[in-house]
């Protein structure tokens, strides 16, 4: 059974179960983690534990929203699906954050 837990980032305290995923691994609110998991989500194994900040969001096949976590301590990068009541504000503000900083001018785009 998953037990609640406290958000080392925020500080806010975050029931286990979530809406949309059994394996709630982040906080809701500023979607950051903790590295505990290795290879599966839930299984604990990693004895890293340091903070891992949501660098960004992807999309699977099936329309379904992941974010990328990076460990702070290890580097690791690591994909988790959203839950029901993650961020909304914060998810989308991963989503835009490559357009509001393109690596090339986007009038170049109007030329292709
Ligand atoms: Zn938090
Ligand atoms: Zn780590």
């Amino acid at each position: 059974m998953p037990r609640p837990f406290r958000c080392r980032h925020c500080g806010l305290d975050i029931p286990a179960d979530a809406p949309g995923t059994s394996h709630r691994n982040h906080c809701p609110s500023c979607l950051w983690s903790r590295h505990l998991d290795d290879a599966t989500p839930g299984d604990r194994a990693a004895d890293c534990g340091a903070a891992m900040e949501p660098i960004a969001v992807s999309v699977r096949g099936d329309g379904e929203w992941v974010l990328v976590h990076r460990c702070g301590g290890c580097g690791e990068l690591d994909l988790n699906r959203i839950a029901g009541d993650d961020n909304p504000l914060l998810l989308t503000r991963l989503a835009v954050r490559p357009l509001a900083q393109p690596p090339f001018p986007l009038e170049l785009l109007a030329r292709l």
